[in-house]
């Protein structure tokens, strides 16, 4: 998505050749004409496939997800990073291993939200080593609800995530493809279509 690429070669900063900050439009502040771009874009790649729930995963995928979500006319549900509570109802968990943190958190969903009769588009904002997004998946697996897809912003090609998740069969869509990064350079690969 150009519009997404611009925005990261202009404002995107390549920490080192691991780690993107995108502090000024995604991750801090939000950008919300971008995040509807975004939304609109991720909703027509995934019309077809008559989606009933778009999750994501607290917190910088909400923006985006919500978008695609309002694009869809179908719910958006956050899964958890912390234990809350108020969410005191029928809950799975999952260990994630959080990529920029290196610390791990249980991803919670309340099985009230999702069941096995939903459609699911899966909405975060990066692809790193796939450790969240298959968070993501072991939770809609445990209430067997059908995985239609990953929609992701920015997937960075050189680790892991989008290979493992290709494998597992189920399909990636990332607006940007991040082929290399060096510190202060980036160097774009062809993105989904
Ligand atoms: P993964 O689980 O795929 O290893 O990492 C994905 C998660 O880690 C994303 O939800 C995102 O929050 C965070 N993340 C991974 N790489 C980056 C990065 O380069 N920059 C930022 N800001 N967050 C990242």
């Amino acid at each position: 998505m150009k519009l997404l690429e611009d925005r990261i070669r202009n404002e995107g900063i390549a920490l080192s050749d691991q780690i993107l900050k995108v502090d000024g439009f995604i991750n801090h502040q939000v950008d919300p004409f971008l995040m509807k771009e975004i939304g609109d874009e991720i909703g027509r790649h995934f019309d077809e496939k008559n989606i009933t729930k778009v999750v994501t995963i607290e917190s910088s995928g909400i923006s985006p997800a919500l978008m695609a979500a309002m694009y869809l006319n179908v719910p958006m549900i956050i899964l958890k990073k912390q234990a809350s509570k108020v969410l005191n109802e029928d809950v799975c968990q999952t260990n994630v291993t959080s990529f920029t943190k290196g610390t791990s958190y249980e991803l919670t969903l309340s099985k009230k939200y999702v069941t096995k009769e939903d459609n699911v588009l899966i909405v975060d904002d990066f692809m790193a080593n796939g450790e969240a997004a298959f968070g993501a998946v072991r939770l809609l697996e445990m209430v067997d609800a059908k995985i239609q897809g990953v929609a992701i912003l920015i997937e960075k090609s050189f680790q892991p995530g989008r290979e493992r998740m290709d494998k597992l069969g189920i399909e990636v869509f990332s607006l940007a493809r991040i082929a290399k990064m060096e510190k202060g350079n980036i160097t774009f690969g062809k993105a989904d279509e």
